[in-house]
């Protein structure tokens, strides 16, 4: 059962997201499906609710810039558009910090993390007495629309979520503008509430990264991960590994084969969960690991395509593919 909390019933959600369950709350933009963005299992959770395919990067959520940047390395670019348009909706990748309590899979292994204050003033207080950063991506089974009522995260998440916020219908209803701040210029990642003009207007001109054509543009909207960089360990993968060479490093799911260099398991148990939690961990260990002792590669054990095991699978082809 899903629990429907009133505003008055703040602490009860807040509560909820610090023990590491699954709470949706409004934003101005949509309704959010909120975890504890440092609890991997938690975060797990976000993706198995949403029957997400892939390990897109998520949203991190704060109640102030200045608790978002002691998790990520702002520039001045970034301080100047989170004092023009935070609370708001402008989501910023800024590089994580070495002490950035934010889980991996949160961020899909990447060495960067997006962040942002939401305008709403359920959500911020909301975020203030969970007192964590806060992992929330839309409200909805992969594949449906974005949420803008409590109603809409029900239809959709009723019974695999632990609560709903209700708060009434979002005012924006589009999602964040995500603008990368990490390379030399700023680059545009999804159009959204907050205007690309209204940016360059702070900032001068902005890249984009999207497809013009709007065929296209509503293409790589319905799956955003296509579009981004992700995670690839320096050493180069190989996938479905029935057996292990002396000179590979393993990555196991269940009982691990033997003779391999080094060793990480996903989940001695093959319980895919705990997997998602270890996945871009265990590559990174590997990668170092694997590398020190010579190793001329990741060798990856099958992993069954069920639940997270797609979007397990998903990330392990990815990081198996050729590199450009
Ligand atoms: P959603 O959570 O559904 O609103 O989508 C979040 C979007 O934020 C992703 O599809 C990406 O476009 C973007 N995003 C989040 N984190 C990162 C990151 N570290 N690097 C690049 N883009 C990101
Ligand atoms: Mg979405």
């Amino acid at each position: 059962m899903t629990e429907r909390l009133t505003p008055a019933e703040l602490d009860r959600a807040a509560t909820l997201l610090r023990e590491g369950a699954l709470v949706a709350f409004p934003t101005e933009t949509v309704y959010g499906l909120g975890a504890d963005a440092r609890n991997a299992r938690a975060v797990a959770g976000i993706f198995e609710a949403k029957g997400r395919p892939h390990f897109n990067p998520l949203i991190c959520h704060y109640p102030e810039a200045e608790a978002a940047f002691a998790e990520v390395r702002a520039d001045d670019r970034a301080r100047r558009l989170a004092a023009r348009f935070w609370p708001g909706p402008l989501t910023l990748v800024l590089p994580r910090r070495p002490e950035c309590r934010v889980d991996l899979l949160a961020g899909a292994g990447l060495d960067t993390l997006a962040v942002r204050v939401p305008a709403h003033p359920t959500a911020l207080a909301l975020l203030r007495a969970a007192g964590v950063p806060v992992a929330a991506p839309s409200a909805n089974r992969s594949g449906q629309v974005s949420p803008t009522t409590a109603r809409h995260v029900l239809d959709g998440l009723g019974g695999r979520i632990a609560a709903v916020l209700d708060d009434g219908p979002c005012a924006v209803g589009v999602e964040s503008t995500v603008l990368d701040l990490t390379g030399a210029g700023p680059v545009l990642l999804r159009p959204g509430g907050v205007p690309v003009e209204a940016i360059e207007a702070e900032l001068g001109p902005v890249g984009r990264t999207l497809p013009l054509s709007a065929a296209a543009a509503t293409a790589s909207l319905r799956s955003p991960g296509m579009l981004l960089s992700h995670y690839a360990p320096g050493l180069p993968v190989r996938l479905s590994a029935t057996e292990v060479a002396p000179d590979e490093a393993l990555l196991a799911f269940g009982p691990p084969l033997p003779g391999a260099a080094v060793a990480w398991n996903l989940s001695e148990a093959g319980d895919l969960r705990e997997a998602a939690t270890r996945l871009f961990a265990g590559l990174r260990w590997l990668d170092e690991a694997g590398s020190a002792r010579g190793c001329r590669g990741i060798a990856a054990m099958p992993v069954p395509e069920a639940g997270l095991g797609a979007a397990i699978n998903d990330r392990l082809a990815r990081a198996a593919a050729p590199r450009g």
